[in-house]
């Protein structure tokens, strides 16, 4: 059974060739040079809401991730290579992004299912909390409130966004507002209310399955490189779209934002690096728009389509507008 599309919920955001809209006074940015203003430190960056176990964990996890290097074993690798590309441009990138943010294209009940699971597994966040967050970041991106603009300062954008408390995302009733299309799919908000079971699961998995096999040393291994280092792997690709990606890179879009598309993020991120692309044309599957911006999310997307699993695939709307250089 094919989903049916709930009307779009997230808010336009001025494209090429479009009137800009009302959420002036947004500066035009023209060319490589362009810069945009330094924006103010968010309300919320305090210490009172600062989320002290989620700084542990994420420092706990890279500190895990640090000890792989004594538990190598060719079969960690390749489990750890194996749940990137699953964890990764399946989860991430066509579930998270481009299926349930932009629903670029429709798919089965179950395949959303299993796009939601394997984002899941990239420990990110559950899929309403990831969704909410990047269609606020669509809305106002680069100008306030976008919860992880460079503008505010580049380890901001990176990582240090999520471990302050921001009520628009932590607080239930408000994310799931802001996701409720996603709230509605069948088992996606149980893979919400189940994120921490899930992600712990995981490690305690692959360590009791390797040491069955291999003892102490290779459930280590197993535990070390298909999880931590893995989701370390995982999580700084993702986070380079949200930091690199508004900062380092050429434009095809003359857009509002500073949105770049960026070749060393679209390599590790299996076509999300093109994202001044992706700013043009939020609800596109594409997010490569010219023959050399490699997306194999995308193709993976219309390799499905072609044996009928998934449908209605949105193209990109701009490309025979494209302003190839930018500001010229
Ligand atoms: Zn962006
Ligand atoms: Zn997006």
């Amino acid at each position: 059974m094919i989903e049916a599309q709930p009307a779009q919920a997230t808010t336009p955001i001025a494209r090429l060739g479009a009137p800009e809209t009302a959420k002036a006074p947004a500066k035009k940015l023209t060319g490589k040079s362009a810069v945009l203003e330094q924006l103010e430190t968010p309300e919320h960056q305090s210490w009172k809401q600062f989320r002290f176990m989620i700084a542990f964990g994420l420092l706990g996890i890279h500190a895990v991730g640090v000890l792989g290097f004594w538990y190598f074993s060719w079969s960690g690798l390749a489990i750890a290579l194996a749940m990137y590309v699953i964890t990764i441009p399946l989860g991430v990138s066509i579930g998270f992004h481009r299926l349930l943010t932009h629903r670029s294209f429709e798919c089965p009940t179950w395949l959303s299912w299993i796009c939601g699971l394997s984002g899941t597994l990239a420990m990110q966040a559950g899929p309403v909390t990831w969704v909410a967050a990047h269609r606020l970041h669509h809305s106002d991106a680069d100008r306030q409130p976008d919860p992880h603009s460079p503008f505010v300062s580049f380890m901001w954008s990176h990582l240090f966004w999520f471990l302050f408390w921001d009520p628009r995302l932590q607080d239930v009733e408000n994310r799931n507002r802001l996701a409720k299309d996603v709230v509605a799919r069948p088992g996606q908000l149980a893979l919400e209310d189940s994120y921490w079971w899930i992600s712990l699961l995981v490690p305690a998995v692959l360590f009791g399955a390797g040491w069955l096999v291999g003892g102490t040393y290779l459930g280590m291994s197993w535990m070390t490189w298909g999880w931590a280092l893995r989701l370390v792997a995982g999580w700084h690709a993702t986070f380079f779209v949200n930091s690199a990606c508004h900062l380092w890179g050429y434009r095809n879009y003359d857009i509002v934002d500073n949105s770049r598309n960026n070749w060393w993020v679209a390599l590790s991120t299996f076509g999300e690096g093109w994202h001044n692309n992706h700013h043009a044309d939020p609800s596109s599957a594409a997010h490569g728009h010219r023959w050399f911006e490699y997306d194999p999310a995308f193709w993976f997307i219309v390799a499905l389509s072609k044996v009928g699993i998934v449908k209605n695939v949105r193209r990109p709307s701009h490309t025979e507008r494209m302003n190839h250089a930018a500001g010229e």
